[in-house]
């Protein structure tokens, strides 16, 4: 038996020792979940609803304890962690409206009636990654369920904690053995057996571009469904008409939060170079602002990165070389911490500037023009997500329609609500979860006609 030490990021102590689920045990929880299958999609839809309701309320009322699991597992802000939680929550009683929403299309034909159904595709298998455990977790899991399907799902090896509490928390509310199932394992192992293992009908997966790309080969194999939610170099545009004061102010936020570990951070920031030199005056302080420090601390913005490994690979991309603008603080003492960091790249190809850091360093490069932003934007192979700072109606809608990217915000860095789609361009992914049809990625439509 395989075992794995969970350790707190923020204190390098070991939380935990965990069993890690087996090959063997794999293919047994895909099994079982094909076999709940069949009296799960006959639950009746109000029912169905009323369930994930119940979940949804499991976790409210356990919403401190997750956030604070998620503290210690992955050195989530308490505040971030906070609101993880409730997203799940949210996810849950947004997606408990699907089943009795789960409409077909009556069709006009000759000689008899025709009508569309949305069928469950059976086993789901959701593989996530250790930066957002829980809500990413959620969106794959909440329609799913919703949509009548038996979720098979994998925590990353460094964040299982929320996860395991989340399957225990649904049965508690009553969501049936087998209907949904926590497997802690590696990816090699576990998530390889959601590849492989014909029952299972779709693979979620979440993570990085390289293992994305695995997925997707072995998925082609059985012509298996699949949703990617990949990396991401996203761009922050500022034009010399925005407030540059607030786009200044909120520019760390849209990168450091997470401690840099977002698919949708802002890791570009393309300044018009009209405004290049103030930009830079107004976003130092901001910057030397950032409060880092310990997670659990009410008033703390930026917690450490969720690995030794991670942080030597972070710190990869600042060499002796790289011009860096300025920094901002990190404790001493234990902990993988790294400063929130400003670099200014000498060249396009910069590796800084082409390849996901995932971690508190951005790199601020200027653009002369409205075209010129545009092309810096779309020269790279990502397109996760991006903002556009910028007074002007009209160049606002041009550039969020010429940014090659699935989440644009315009005078703000928010891009997920659980109601509005999510994901990405080109290598950023693979279809969509979240917004109004997130049931529609778990479900084959079928088509039946009736002579009359
Ligand atoms: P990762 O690709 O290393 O791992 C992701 C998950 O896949 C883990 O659960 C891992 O165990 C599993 N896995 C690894 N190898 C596997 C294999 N061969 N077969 C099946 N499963 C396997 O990524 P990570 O380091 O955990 O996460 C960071 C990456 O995730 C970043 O690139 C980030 O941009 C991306 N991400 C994307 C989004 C999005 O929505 N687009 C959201 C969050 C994170």
């Amino acid at each position: 038996m395989t075992t794995t030490q969970v350790v707190n990021p923020a204190t390098e102590q070991v939380v935990t020792t965990l069993e890690l689920v087996s090959a063997a045990e794999t293919d047994a929880a895909i099994e079982r979940a094909q076999r709940a299958g069949a009296d799960w999609r006959a639950v009746a839809p109000g029912d169905r609803a009323r369930l994930l309701r119940r979940f949804a309320e499991a976790v409210d009322a356990n919403l401190e304890q997750l956030a604070q699991l998620e503290v210690a597992n992955a050195g989530h802000t308490i505040g971030n962690a906070r609101w993880e939680a409730g997203n799940v929550r949210d996810v849950l009683h947004f997606a408990a409206g699907i089943p009795e929403r789960l409409l077909g299309n009556q069709i006009p034909v000759a000689g008899g009636v025709d009508i569309t159904f949305h069928e469950p595709l059976g086993v789901v298998a959701v593989i996530v990654p250790w930066n957002f455990p829980m809500p990413i977790a959620a969106w794959g899991f909440g329609p799913a369920l919703a949509a009548g399907n038996t979720v098979v799902l994998k925590p990353a090896e460094l964040t299982p904690l929320t996860a395991i509490r989340l399957g225990e928390l649904a049965l508690e509310a009553g969501v049936p053995e087998g209907v949904f199932q926590v497997l802690p394992g590696k990816g090699s192992v576990v998530g390889q057996r959601f590849v492989t293992h014909p029952a299972v009908r779709k693979v979620v997966f979440t993570g990085s571009t390289e293992v994305g790309k695995e997925i997707m080969a072995g998925c082609a194999r059985q012509v298996k469904r699949v949703t990617l939610e990949l990396g991401g170099k996203s761009a922050n545009i500022i034009f010399a008409d925005a407030d540059l004061e607030r786009a200044a102010a909120t520019a760390p936020y849209g990168v450091f939060d997470n401690a840099g570990q977002d698919c949708c951070a802002r890791s570009r920031i393309l300044v018009q170079r009209s405004v290049f030199d103030r930009f830079l005056e107004l976003l130092e302080p901001a910057v030397r602002g950032v409060r880092v420090g310990d997670p659990a601390a009410e008033s703390t913005e930026m917690g450490p990165l969720i690995s030794a490994a991670h942080r030597a690979r972070v710190a990869s991309f600042v060499e002796p070389s790289t011009k860096v603008a300025f920094t901002g603080t990190q404790p001493d003492g234990p902990g993988f911490w790294y400063p929130p960091t400003v670099v200014l790249p000498d060249a396009p190809s910069d590796r800084v500037l082409t390849e996901e850091v995932f971690g508190p360093v951005v790199a601020v490069v200027p653009f002369e023009d409205e075209a010129d932003a545009v092309r810096i934007a779309n020269d790279t192979e990502y397109g996760l997500s991006g903002s556009i700072w910028t007074n002007d109606v009209g160049r606002a809608l041009r550039v969020s329609r010429g940014v090659e990217a699935g989440n644009l915000s315009v005078n703000s860095h928010s891009s997920v609500r659980y109601w509005t789609p999510f994901g990405g361009f080109k290598q950023s992914g693979l279809g969509r979860e979240l917004g109004p049809d997130a049931a529609l990625a778990f479900t084959e439509t079928k088509n039946v006609f009736i002579a009359t």
